[in-house]
């Protein structure tokens, strides 16, 4: 079996964020069912320890993901700068997503100056079921969105789109349906857009057409039982070049990185299709 410390895993999508603004009940849904809940507090406080996590499971880079979503879950812009001061002495390790948000921002030009030249993240996150708006949302009116796609586009950084259903409370599921990046992938095609979730579990033949139509668009594996990832991906090898590892840790239903990791790697899946999924699209479509 692969080894895979030999591989150099990167785990694009970890939730790393500002814990103490979140609103108490988002909170209290994080805590459900957790008893290492001080080792998780001092995950958010301190990189030495995130580091030493994943080095106890072969995990070589992690991408930290934060997102602005100021009335579902209380992450306001200033959750941009928790994340570039929590990578920022750690940048060989960890890379972070930045994010403005996309109903609401009063200044999305300097917002998103400061994230991607200031700051430099190298991948911008937007959740529409937390955020409450369609991907291309652009079509009836809203002007931030083609500002921030632009914008990536233009300095060939990734954007990490929600994909598929989600917990939390007040959520608007409809716009976790991948199709609507359909128009996306047709109107910004030089946007590497990549279907976090792969739109499981309701859309994930739908984000499995979108990843083989267009050339610009990548699926992760964050957030799906490792168990389904062969039911979803029979055909794993034909994705090879699009599909990137993540985990979602330490959202709800993800215990830990590396018992996905483990459990993935346990499935025998051939050695080329690792190194790929694992490793070197995440170099390539981030530019690590
Ligand atoms: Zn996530």
């Amino acid at each position: 079996m692969t080894n895979v410390s030999d591989i150099g895993v990167i785990d694009i999508h970890v939730h790393v964020q500002p814990w103490h603004m979140m609103h108490p009940h988002i909170l209290a849904l994080m805590k459900r069912g957790r008893e290492n809940w001080d080792t998780l507090d001092n995950v958010m406080n301190d990189p030495g320890v995130l580091l030493r996590t994943m080095d106890d499971a072969g995990i070589d880079t992690v991408g930290v993901i934060n997102y602005v979503a100021p009335q579902l879950m209380g992450f306001t812009f200033e959750c941009n700068r928790f994340a570039y001061e929590y990578v920022k002495n750690h940048r060989d390790r960890l890379f972070a997503h930045g994010s403005i948000d996309p109903v609401g921002s009063t200044d999305p030009d300097g917002e998103i100056t400061q994230i991607l030249d200031e700051w430099g993240m190298r991948a911008v996150k937007v959740h529409p079921p937390h955020q409450g708006v369609a991907p291309n949302a652009y079509l009836d009116g809203n002007t931030i969105l083609p500002k921030l796609y632009d914008a990536c586009q233009t300095r060939g950084v990734p954007v990490v789109f929600h994909t598929g259903t989600t917990i939390f409370k007040g959520a608007r599921i409809k716009y976790g349906d991948p199709i609507h990046l359909d128009d996306v992938a047709c109107d910004f095609p030089d946007l590497k857009i990549i279907l976090a979730h792969s739109g499981r579990p309701l859309w994930v033949p739908t984000a499995r057409f979108l990843a083989r139509r267009h050339p610009n668009v990548y699926l992760d594996l964050s957030g799906i039982p490792p168990h389904r990832i062969p039911e979803y991906f029979p055909d794993i090898e034909r994705f090879a070049g699009k599909l990137m590892w993540g985990t979602d840790w330490p959202g709800p239903g993800v215990p830990s990185m590396d018992g996905n990791l483990t459990a993935f790697v346990k499935q025998g899946h051939d050695e080329y299709v690792l190194r790929r999924v694992l490793r070197e699209n995440a170099v390539r479509v981030f530019g690590l």
